[in-house]
């Protein structure tokens, strides 16, 4: 089959190996975290019969908000408790008016939660697979996680004949879905779906949507070793805002072509 592929244009971004040596230490404080308290919070958490099962609107709020302040404490940025749950409660609003630190520690200490949620579904035996049963009346709802719900950013060809796994980058559960074409709006017109990718990235590509318009990075785990996948997606966000770019100087004026 002739697979459309086209070049990305990369920024080289500097402050990647701090951000990585934050994230590093932030994580360690998360698996300790889950090691001391998960089976204390886990006991709190009941899984729903079908998916999504533990959606991170259900989670325990006092676990979140005690992780998330362990981490502000790690981060040498603590804030009382009784901020931090107006912070939670303004969140939980939609409103967003902390500073993007404190959001992003929010969202790693709701990861932290949510990963309890999918072990623990991983540990009753609920099956991978997104699309035979999340979403049989409609296949354009694979991308969602089956755990948590959030929409999934990241998909891993895995061995040895390159099935495609999701990974969700909240509760870092991973699920199989159709190998080809685009889970977000069920196109299987291979002319419409182009591969980006960059030389900087062996093993990485980003298939792009040209009739929704949305994309999704593939890592090919043949081609490519990866400890952490949530990182590894965290790492080549150039890679997101190249193919930001891309689309619109290419799949938008396209669009208004028509
Ligand atoms: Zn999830
Ligand atoms: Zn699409």
């Amino acid at each position: 089959m002739d697979v459309k592929r086209d070049k990305l244009v990369i920024t080289e971004d500097e402050s990647v190996k701090q951000a990585y040596q934050k994230y590093q230490d932030l994580k360690s404080a998360i698996d300790h975290w889950q090691q001391e308290r998960g089976s204390h919070w886990l006991a709190a958490m009941a899984l729903a019969p079908k998916p999504p099962y533990l959606p991170i609107t259900d989670l325990p709020e006092d676990a979140i908000i005690e992780l998330w302040q362990r981490l502000n404490t790690v981060a040498g940025a603590p804030i009382s408790d009784g901020e931090a749950r107006e912070l939670w409660r303004q969140f939980r609003e939609g409103q967003f008016t902390m500073n993007p630190e404190l959001m992003s520690r929010l969202h790693l200490a709701l990861g932290g939660v949510a990963q309890l949620a999918a072990n623990k579904a991983k540990s009753q035996g609920v099956p991978a697979i997104g699309v035979s049963y999340i979403a049989s009346d409609d296949p354009t709802t694979s991308y969602l996680c089956p755990v948590c719900g959030e929409a999934a950013t990241l998909a891993i060809l895995v061995q040895p004949n390159g099935q495609r796994n999701l990974h969700c980058n909240t509760c870092s559960f991973e699920w199989t879905v159709k190998r080809m074409g685009c889970l977000f709006c069920g196109n299987e017109d291979a002319k419409q779906l182009i591969y980006l990718k960059n030389e900087e990235f062996p093993g990485i590509e980003v298939a792009v949507c040209q009739v929704c318009g949305n994309y999704l990075k593939e890592i090919d785990a043949r081609q490519r070793k990866v400890k952490d996948y949530t990182w590894e997606d965290l790492r080549t966000i150039t890679l997101n805002l190249a193919t930001e770019r891309w689309l619109s100087e290419n799949v938008k004026n396209t669009a208004e072509l028509h």
